[in-house]
Formats: structure tokens, sequence, C-alpha cells
């Protein structure tokens, strides 16, 4: 484990549903679980069905502090946290963060009978589920966030610890406007911009207003804000890997430093 950079793993970068079988080996079809490492601590990015991956349980054990940011509540990005090995561990302090008040109770309600057979909070861990607060210090790693462009709200989240910093903006769809603004303005010269790029151009046409971008923006937005390197993140699950692949290749030739997110992924 690094001490003194964040390093980000890939354990879902699947968007909207889990996919399985030939043709998703590479990039995985578990959906958006991220997890940043840094000194004893561990951060992670949502709470998919990647977090059934039992290696985001590995450091649970050791971890001197764990907390998980949800960026919104849709499935995709929740339906794995009952399955996080963290939870098993007696004593094991997480907090997970929503993006408002009203989203605690609406968490605890998922996570209950008749839809989940006992609460979050009844697993042997220490666990707390709280309202995200304006800034989280977690020992020198700033988390800050900003509102998306999605429907139903969602976070977009900053992590900054000593020289190295990562944006998260899953489940965003661009405007050419206020939002896009925002979002550049934020994740300025971040070393990583972990961006949705759900559909291609042409298939985005199709799904205006259903809270996605296209690799293609993330590339454009990503040479505004100045930022290091793009990862393309809530792949579709009709796009198998040789289709993630070429549009890999595509993206390459917009901004270089870009690479499409794939389970096992460590940067
Ligand atoms: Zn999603
Ligand atoms: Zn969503």
């Amino acid at each position: 484990m690094t001490e003194n950079r964040l390093q980000l793993t890939c354990f879902g970068a699947r968007g909207s549903v889990s996919v399985s079988g030939e043709g998703f080996d590479i990039y995985g079809g578990g959906t958006s679980c991220y997890a940043v490492n840094f000194g004893k601590n561990r951060i992670f990015l949502d709470g998919g069905s990647g977090m059934v991956d039992p290696r985001t349980g590995d450091y649970s054990a050791e971890a001197a502090k764990e907390i998980v940011l949800i960026t919104h509540m849709h499935l995709d990005h929740l339906i794995g946290l009952p399955y996080h090995d963290g939870l098993m561990k007696s004593g094991h302090g997480i907090t997970i963060y929503v993006p408002f008040e009203a989203w605690i109770e609406k968490l605890d309600t998922l996570f209950s009978p008749p839809f989940w057979p006992l609460h979050l909070t009844d697993y042997a861990a220490d666990l707390k589920i709280e309202t995200v607060p304006e800034v989280i210090d977690m020992d020198g790693c700033r988390v800050t966030h900003v509102m998306g462009s999605h429907p139903g709200d969602s976070f977009i989240y900053r992590l900054d610890y000593e020289d190295s910093s990562i944006v998260y903006a899953t489940d965003y769809e661009h405007d050419n406007g206020e939002c896009d603004d925002r979002l550049v303005e934020f994740a300025h010269g971040a070393d990583i911009l972990i961006y949705d790029g759900s559909y291609t151009p042409d298939e985005y046409e199709m799904y205006r207003g259903y809270g996605h971008s296209t690799p293609h923006k993330g590339a454009e937005l990503a040479n505004r804000a100045g930022v290091k390197q793009l990862v393309i993140t809530h792949h579709a699950p009709d796009h198998d890997d040789a289709f993630v692949k070429k549009m890999e290749h595509e993206i390459k030739t917009i901004f270089e430093n870009s690479i499409f997110a794939y389970v096992g992924m460590v940067l």
C-alpha cells in the first residue's frame, strides 16, 4: 500500500446493471465500485455490485479507517453494499456517506425486510450512515463535492491527498453549459478524472436526458480541466470487451492519457 499518494483500484466499472459471460472478461461486469487507498485508510467510491469482489475486504482488517462515498441512490451504485466483507468484521469502523439527509432513511429501507433480511447496521462492523459534510478531512485526505447532473441528483467527489488528486464524476450528463463549467473548475489540475462514458455519440442522441455522457465529451472536459489522466467508467451493459476496446483506441487519439476502467485496474 502506498503511503503518500492516493492509489485507485477498480472493482466495478459497468453501468446500470451487472453483466457476465463471454465478452465481458476484460472490463468486467460488476457495477460502480472503486477503492482509494492512502496510508492505512480506504475510501470506497460507490458500492455497486463490484463490491462483491472479495478483494474489497482484503484491506479492511488492516484499514485504520474506511468510508464509502455514495454518489446517488440508483441501485447500480448501492447493490453491493451488503456483500462488503468489511461489514462482517466485528468492531471495524465504517461510515457510509450519502448526499442528502433524506436518503439515510431510504438506504436503511432498501436494506431491510422484506427487501433484504437485515439492516446494514445489524452487521458486525461498527457502521454509521451519515450525510456527507461540505469537507471531510480523513487523516490529511480532503474530500469535497459538487452537484453533478443526473436524474434525481448525484454528487461529484474530489479527493486531495498530499500531491495527488482524484475526481469521480460518474452518472453525469454533459450540458455544454453551467454544469460542465462547474465540473471543469472542480476537476482543475486533478491527477485522475473518472468520467461517465456510457454512450457513443450516436447512442447519446437516442438517450438524451437519461443522465449519462460519452467518452468523447469526457476527453473534451479532461482537456479543458487540464487533468493528467482520464478514466472512463460506467460502460453500458451491451458494450462488450471488443466494443469498449475499440472506443478506447479512438479516445486515446483525442486525449492520449486515457484508459477505460477494468476490474483489477490499479493506478
Ligand atoms: Zn449508474
Ligand atoms: Zn444513476
